[in-house]
């Protein structure tokens, strides 16, 4: 697939479009968190974001964690675990938390799946609203969640937790994953990994230094952003970086790369914290891109 200096391998050389099996895909989310603007708009100015938010959004802006459960051959993949059910109520309230459609565990139990159904997690980065629901506790310890289940995390991801800086600290939280490595069920990779058959995870550096996004393929790919894109007008405009970005030009730069590829791809986008357009398409009017929203495909 050529686009524009960009070529993702195909899985396998035979034709898979019509013939893969099309994994079964579920949005879900661990509820939505109401942060200051100045964290997902960083430098943009005041004047240009408030034009792209409804005006409830300008006091707080709504960040729901979205996360993916993603049924493929067999193989029961949870991408992200939002913030989870460890934080005291100081925590809680910091960050604004509410949960109408309960935690994502009980969206996971509505569907009738259990924590121990889960086969793999795949977290985009190490970053609490991401990683937090990882672990929860049990008897006063800190357990994993999801007791049968790998954990997939860029090795570089793993390395910026474990050695956090004055910047990193309060949202690399080691409960969140040092129990994981100690029972042995975190799996570091290193570089774009194939988790199934259709679903691999593709590196995204610069929010952190190993973050990666994931792709599910199929007849119309579809694109899990993480933080690469916090919101779709983070996809639509390269230039409006978060004031989280550990690496803002490496965001710049990732961003560039997949927002070509999505549109010569039509790749549908989920951002990992829209409330509004969590899920969409590119549609290219004159210069300006816009995501879409469009439904989540349904499984056949
Ligand atoms: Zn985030």
């Amino acid at each position: 697939m050529p686009s524009r200096g960009v070529t993702i391998p195909a899985l396998s050389s035979a034709g898979f479009s019509l013939r893969m099996p099309v994994p079964e895909i579920l949005l879900l989310n661990d509820g939505t968190v109401w942060q200051d603007p100045g964290g997902p708009f960083g430098l943009v100015p005041r004047t240009l974001w408030e034009g792209e938010l409804p005006p409830e959004a300008h006091g707080a802006t709504p960040m729901t964690l979205h996360a993916l459960l993603v049924r493929s051959q067999g193989t029961t993949v949870l991408v992200e675990t939002g913030l989870g059910t460890k934080l005291d109520q100081a925590a809680l309230a910091a960050w604004g938390l509410e949960r109408p459609e309960g935690t994502l565990l009980d969206q996971l139990a509505r569907q009738g799946v259990s924590p121990e159904d889960i086969d793999v997690v795949i977290n985009t980065h190490l970053h609490a609203d991401h990683c937090g629901g990882n672990t929860r506790i049990e008897n006063g310890q800190v357990v994993p969640t999801f007791a049968r289940a790998k954990y997939l995390v860029q090795r570089l991801e793993w390395a910026s937790a474990a050695q956090p800086d004055e910047r990193t600290r309060n949202t690399y939280l080691p409960a969140n994953f040092q129990p994981l490595i100690q029972s042995g069920q975190m799996r570091l990779v290193h570089g774009d990994t194939q988790v199934t058959t259709g679903l691999r995870t593709v590196v995204t550096r610069g929010h952190t230094r190993g973050h990666q996004s994931v792709l599910v393929e199929g007849p119309r790919p579809i694109l899990f952003t993480g933080d690469m894109a916090s919101l779709a007008v983070h996809f639509e405009r390269l230039n409006w970086l978060t004031a989280f970005d550990a690496e803002p030009l490496e965001t710049l730069a990732s961003k560039q790369r997949w927002q070509a590829w999505v549109e010569d791809n039509q790749a549908i986008i989920i951002c990992a914290h829209d409330h509004y357009r969590p899920v969409g398409s590119l549609t290219r009017s004159g210069k300006r891109l816009e995501l879409v929203p469009i439904p989540l495909p349904q499984s056949p």
